[in-house]
């Protein structure tokens, strides 16, 4: 009747959306203002008045077709050539149009990625835990294996010999996500220089190169003034998968691009290879009206500064309180070990309290808790006693 795998998928709804429509249900009993809901990654920071001014502009000035028709496959050209430029002047990227592959946002990014480096049941994709959930399944729908490499515990970083054990003949690529979710933390120039050298040994190694791809959503979410790195410049077969949800709040909107340098090997067949896995998944194009939006708004992000508030008040305050807190860099996640070995038992006590928050095995990281700040400022300050209660039952 219907694909089991597909039914299984589909039924299984993941712990974070449980929570999320706990927490709606939750409100209506105890009041909006009592419940803590730190569950989802959903960007509360409104997106930049450019945004608004590109669509007015674009709505009161060019006709329907060329707001609301297709666009080629790739995306609009001269919205390709406008990112090529950006990237050249923004970080040295050598980049053109023809290196861009307009999507609609990450998760489609990676799925078209994934779909077109795969070539059998047997190619292994390398994920890294702490790592995005859905990973798994955009895997399993390209038809490769899931290899995880356990957590850097200490650093977050990447935990380079469980990466070398890792990788066999059949890896076909790596995904890394810096910024992080969950565990909000940013890969360091170091980090990568050595990621780049095992993967360019063990290419030499299996006789076909190993493919990073760099999932980058949270790009430009970064603090401390830590600089941006360019991928590529490190390892040159890097894929990069881009998208607008989180670093202009448009999760909604769906765009977003897939971004194959000239340096990476066989640059053009896997281009093409991408062009046909977003035509057999049907994605036909990216939005057309955002695809010209971003364009009008490159260099341009949401105010991170209130991400960086959040982060401040939520880590210094959570310290103090006892937590064990991995310090965040990047993204809007803190990740928390749990004050017992099962997170899931440490969530289950918080909610509750009506604090929702994640239990990390599903990131592929047991015995830590991931905590959402892209939320109301003043629900985090209305949190501390419900948090503070919970950590006193473990004192
Ligand atoms: N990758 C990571 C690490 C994410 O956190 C998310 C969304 O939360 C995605 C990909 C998917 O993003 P998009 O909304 O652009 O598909």
């Amino acid at each position: 009747m219907a694909s089991q795998e597909m039914y299984a998928l589909g039924s299984q709804s993941s712990v974070i959306r449980e929570l999320f429509t706990y927490g709606q249900q939750q409100a209506a009993i105890v009041g909006r203002e009592n419940v803590f809901d730190f569950s989802i990654g959903n960007p509360t920071v409104p997106a930049p008045a450019c945004i608004r001014e590109a669509i007015e502009e674009i709505l009161a000035t060019r006709e329907s077709a060329a707001i609301h028709g297709y666009t080629a496959a790739s995306g609009d050209e001269a919205v390709r050539q406008g990112l090529a430029a950006y990237m050249n002047e923004t970080y040295d990227a050598g980049v053109t149009a023809g290196n861009f592959y307009m999507t609609c946002g990450a998760a489609a990014s990676l799925t078209i990625t994934l779909k077109a480096l795969v070539e059998g049941p047997a190619d292994e994709i390398v994920l890294l835990a702490p790592f995005f959930p859905e990973y798994t399944v955009f895997v399993g729908n390209a038809g490769a294996k899931v290899v995880v490499v356990p957590p850097d515990v200490e650093q977050f970083q990447v935990s380079l010999n469980a990466l070398e054990q890792a990788m066999t003949a059949h890896t076909r690529a790596v995904i890394v996500n810096s910024p992080n979710n969950p565990s909000g933390t940013v890969y360091s120039a170091e980090t990568y220089e050595k990621v780049a050298a095992l993967l360019g040994r063990k290419s030499a190694e299996i006789g076909h190169p190993i493919y990073l791809i760099a999932d980058e959503p949270y790009r430009e979410i970064i603090y401390d003034g830590l600089p941006i790195l360019y991928v590529p410049k490190f390892y040159s077969n890097t894929i990069i998968c881009y998208s607008y949800s989180k670093s202009l709040s448009l999760p909604g909107e769906r765009i977003g691009y897939i971004l194959i340098p000239g340096c990476a090997a066989a640059s053009r067949e896997v281009y093409t290879a991408v062009c046909g896995a977003g035509r057999a998944m049907g994605f036909v194009c990216a939005p057309h009206l955002f695809q010209d939006v971003v364009l009008k708004c490159l260099g341009q992000t949401s105010d991170v500064g209130v991400y960086d508030f959040n982060r401040k008040l939520l880590y210094n305050e959570l310290s103090q309180m006892g937590y064990e807190c991995v310090y965040p860099s990047g993204a809007f996640y803190l990740f928390v070990k749990s004050p017992e070995a099962a997170a899931a038992a440490f969530a289950e006590k918080a909610k509750k309290l009506n604090l929702l928050i994640v239990p990390a095995d599903s990131f592929g990281c047991p015995g830590y808790v991931r905590i959402s700040y892209c939320v109301d400022p003043d629900m985090i300050k209305r949190s501390f006693g419900a948090f503070r209660k919970l950590i006193e039952q473990y004192v």
